[in-house]
């Protein structure tokens, strides 16, 4: 999956990279990639150590789909018939059983003779009688219906989305699919597919491979239209999107694509994938394996998170369109470079298990950085790494390995770990192997597993058939470990000698999930512009290494070639940092110099920075160089950034505004206007309008009003407005932002109103009649939009109004386990502390009353199941030794003449 973008402090999934070099602020950076950052962020809390997870066996072989479906856009409901064709492997089949979750079956027929199904609310379990012969190819046919919570999402007007921009999108990764297809559902089988949509004439239809065939069916006066991917595929990857899409179209050699958005949106698809072409051009080249699919279709869908990378059908969502007014600062090349790359590493191998995720999402990190590299140089692709590592050497309280088998939930497999850790493990490997041998080894791998399920293993093993070499230490400390090494480095010139010596120290501790890495990299001393490199090969806690110079350098860089993920603590003379610093050719090295320049507060120091920060060729070291005055702090470090606020580069100019907001002082209030008054582009002046809100005063009070009802592309400057008006707390606002969002909700996207909602709690959460806020959030807490459902509730609990109490009861659960029922659990929680209404013992008399029907509903259901149990002892039983009395709805096929 790819990225996201929004979640604030919860989640971190993906990729992390592009945003770095796009200027996205490091808190939107969260906003993430393959995947759906939201669950990420589900699975995180409940991440205790948990049972081994592994795949499932196989006991069919899946050798074809067919899932025909007919939307219901106005009830949001489908009407599916889908047909699997199977063969038993090793075994006779008895029991063949398929994920469903909360489909209304209404048949299930089968070429093969069958005894009678069962349905839950999570599977289908058909019974044959006589069992399936082994390779005997079978087919089974399930009519059904479904109101689909997950897996297939509707985006429809009367949720609150445009007239005119109707559609619906399908995800599959990581278990969704079952919510509107039978299946089995694990990527440890492939098979081709076949997916036949029923839509009104005026609708588009997209799937995985290639259309076959679209015509009118008088009969329903529908259009239906079929596509078929004929190359087997795991079944998280099949999708589909429908509805009122614009389009463009464009070619790669004889490879057709085309770029989809709801209709009215077709105009911003230009910038978000102009690059397409050019990156298929490059990618075929690098990894050296055509692409593999008959076309690349993106799909930009509403309120979708990040992008998914179904087989020659990218789903992303419109957060990624963009328009010219930003300059350089939005981008979607990562997050379009990220899906394009798994169409070769997710799509034509597939990792067999969620424990192996990295061999997708490691990847398609890393190959991002790689066209980064093409297109904009290799300084971008190095900056690029070095704002990964920096999110990857923060402190974690986990030290979990990236081939990882005791989740819970598989998302949490989408995390740091398998994402920008598993992208730099290959970058080291690149970087170790050279890159002719690294495209070997790639290319190997994927032809020798194309169109397979893959782990680990095989890829370590074709390095080490193709290079002679062992790589079980290297796969073991990074991949089958946890963490990255801690190094102290220190640099000492003995005159008398002409001797360097280097001190190198592993200071990380070491644990039974965290080594002591064993590495090999390289120490270069410049002296005046004279490179000398040194091997050193670290294999122990504690170094020493001498070198005999003819002089004493004026740089020493450790690992100059920037090939090691590792924390490095390297103190030098302040002299040596300022040559680094200007030395232009190693971007590396200046950014590690500006980094230790953070801890430094005096004038020199300052002027230096100031001096960069105005004249460096590379935008990312003028970028930090800004961040470095912000952490110094002092009254010049203001004055240097005050005087540059003048940059060409976009990005450049917006980090400046960024750092002097971090200066809580009046010049910045007058700045932030300044800037305001006179900036064009719309993501500079969001994030002026954003830091008004640290600034109490009239003025930033007229400001922030105008913003407030300010119209803007997807409404992102009121969105900025509403941020600073949330942190003012200022009751003045309750009335306007109420209007604003009561008579423009269509323009925010889902998300911001959601915020917009809690900001409205928030500020009115002190005021004494609280009934007019109480009511208006209210009625949102049925919306269609679960996002904005959830955001409803979640703002009850942050106005503290207890008469919301009983509304936010009635959305409570005894075990949440969606969105909803976790807002409303935390709502209620803040509620129930509002003593005024209800006294503290009030709210522990029912938690205890709480506790006890919890208690006794576990009681009810041993019970039940002990009765079940009795009867069952009592009845005969069947012949295959089933349990009849399973809760199920058993059903008989209506008519038994017809299965064979
Ligand atoms: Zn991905």
């Amino acid at each position: 999956m790819a990225r996201i973008i929004r979640l604030t402090s919860c989640v971190f999934l993906v990729c992390v990279l592009g945003m770095a070099i796009t200027g996205i602020a490091d808190d939107r950076l969260e906003e993430l990639q393959c995947g759906r950052l939201v669950f990420a962020a589900a699975a995180q809390e409940k991440a205790a150590i948990a049972e081994p997870q592994y795949a499932p066996d196989r006991e069919a072989d899946i050798l074809h789909i067919t899932i025909d479906v007919t939307p219901d856009f106005k009830n949001r409901t489908i009407a599916g018939t889908t047909t699997i064709k199977f063969a038993p492997i090793s075994k006779p089949l008895t029991e063949f059983r398929l994920n469903a979750v909360d489909l209304d079956v209404s048949s299930v027929t089968s070429s093969a003779k069958i005894e009678g199904y069962s349905v839950t609310d999570e599977a289908i379990t058909i019974t044959f009688e006589p069992a399936v012969p082994v390779g005997a190819e079978t087919t089974v046919t399930v009519v059904y219906r479904a109101e689909p919570k997950k897996g297939l999402y509707f985006r429809t007007p009367e949720m609150g989305y445009r007239e005119g921009d109707t559609h619906l999108y399908t995800q599959g990764e990581t278990h969704e699919a079952p919510h509107w297809y039978p299946n089995y559902d694990y990527p440890n089988e492939r098979s081709t597919s076949e997916v036949i949509c029923r839509v009104p004439e005026e609708m588009m239809v997209i799937s995985n491979g290639r259309l076959v065939s679209e015509q009118m069916d008088s009969n329903s006066g529908l259009k239906v239209v079929r596509w078929l991917q004929d190359k087997p595929h795991v079944n998280y990857l099949i999708a589909l999107v429908a509805g009122n899409l614009g389009k463009i179209e464009s070619k790669y050699r004889d490879i057709p694509i085309a770029f989809y958005t709801p209709a009215s949106q077709i105009k911003y698809a230009e910038n978000s994938f102009k690059d397409t072409a050019d990156m298929l051009e490059f990618y075929e080249q690098e990894i050296g394996v055509p692409y593999p699919w008959d076309k690349y279709n993106q799909a930009a869908c509403e309120d979708f998170g990040g992008g998914m990378e179904n087989t020659s059908l990218t789903i992303l969502g419109t957060g990624t369109l963009f328009t010219d007014e930003t300059e350089n600062i939005r981008s979607s090349q990562g997050l379009v470079a990220h899906e394009l790359v798994h169409q070769w590493f997710g799509d034509y191998v597939t990792c067999k298990d969620w424990s192996h995720l990295w061999l997708n999402e490691g990847f398609a990190t890393y190959y991002e950085d790689l066209y980064d590299g093409y297109k904009n140089g290799r300084d971008s692709m190095l900056a690029g790494l070095y704002g990964t590592a920096s999110y990857l050497l923060r402190d974690r309280p986990e030290h979990k390995p990236i081939v990882y088998r005791s989740y819970k939930d598989s998302w949490e497999q989408f995390d740091y770990r398998t994402y920008g850790k598993a992208g730099w493990v290959l970058h080291m490997l690149r970087t170790e192997l050279g890159e002719e041998m690294f495209r070997k080894c790639v290319k190997t791998y994927l032809e020798r597993h194309a169109l397979s399920s893959v782990v680990t293993e095989d890829f370590r093993s074709v390095i080490e058939e193709l290079t002679g070499r062992s790589y079980d230490r290297f796969f073991d400390q990074w991949i089958y470990h946890g963490r990255h090494p801690d190094l102290t480095v220190s640099y000492n010139w003995l005159e008398k000698d002409k001797l360097a010596k280097i001190s190198i120290e592993q200071t990380q501790e070491v644990t039974e999930n965290v080594l002591l890495f064993n590495f090999r990299t390289k120490v270069r001393f410049i002296i005046k512009d004279e490179l000398i490199d040194r091997e050193i090969v670290v294999d122990g806690k504690q170094h020493d290494f001498y070198f005999r110079l003819p002089d004493e350098p004026n740089i020493v860089r450790f690992d100059p070639d920037y090939g090691l993920l590792a924390n490095i603590k390297f103190d030098k003379p302040m002299e040596m940092l300022y040559e680094q610093l200007e030395n232009h050719k190693d971007v590396i090295g200046q950014l590690r110099a500006l980094e230790a320049f953070k801890e430094k507060k005096d004038k020199k120091t300052v002027e230096k920075l100031k001096d960069v920060l105005n004249n460096d060729p590379f935008y990312a070291v003028r970028r930090n160089a800004s961040s470095a005055l912000r952490e110094i702090h002092t009254a010049e470090a203001f004055e240097a950034l005050a005087d540059s606020l003048v940059q060409d580069d976009a990005r450049v100019r917006q980090q400046v505004v960024r750092d002097i907001s971090g200066f809580y002082r009046s010049e910045t209030l007058t700045l932030l206007k300044r800037t305001i008054r006179n900036e064009k582009n719309p993501a500079i002046l969001e994030v002026a309008i954003r830091n008004l809100g640290l600034y109490q005063h009239k003025s930033t009070r007229r400001l922030l009003l105008k913003y407030l009802q300010s119209v803007s592309f997807r409404n992102e400057l009121a969105t900025a407005a509403i941020e600073a008006i949330r942190m003012l707390n200022e009751p003045f606002f309750i009335v306007p932002l109420q209007r604003v969002l009561d008579e423009r909700e269509m323009d925010f996207r889902s998300w911001d109103f959601t915020r917009g909602l809690n900001a409205l709690a928030h500020i009115s959460r002190n005021e004494d009649d609280k009934t007019k806020v109480c009511n208006f959030l209210a009625g949102y807490v049925n919306h269609p939009k679960d996002s904005i459902q959830a955001g409803a509730i979640g703002a009850l609990g942050t106005l503290g109004d207890p008469r919301a109490i009983p509304i936010v009861e009635t959305f409570s659960s005894d075990e949440p386990d969606n969105n909803i029922e976790r807002a409303a659990e935390k709502a209620l929680k803040e509620l129930r502390q509002h003593k005024q209404l209800v006294p503290d013992e009030i709210v522990r008399l029912r938690e205890t009353v709480d506790e006890f029907r919890k208690e006794t509903d576990k009681l009810k259901e041993e019970l039940d199941d002990i009765k079940k149990r009795l009867d069952a002892k009592e009845k005969p039983v069947e012949k295959n030794g089933k349990d009849e009395t399973s809760d199920s709805n058993k059903n008989t096929p209506p008519d038994k003449s017809e299965e064979e």
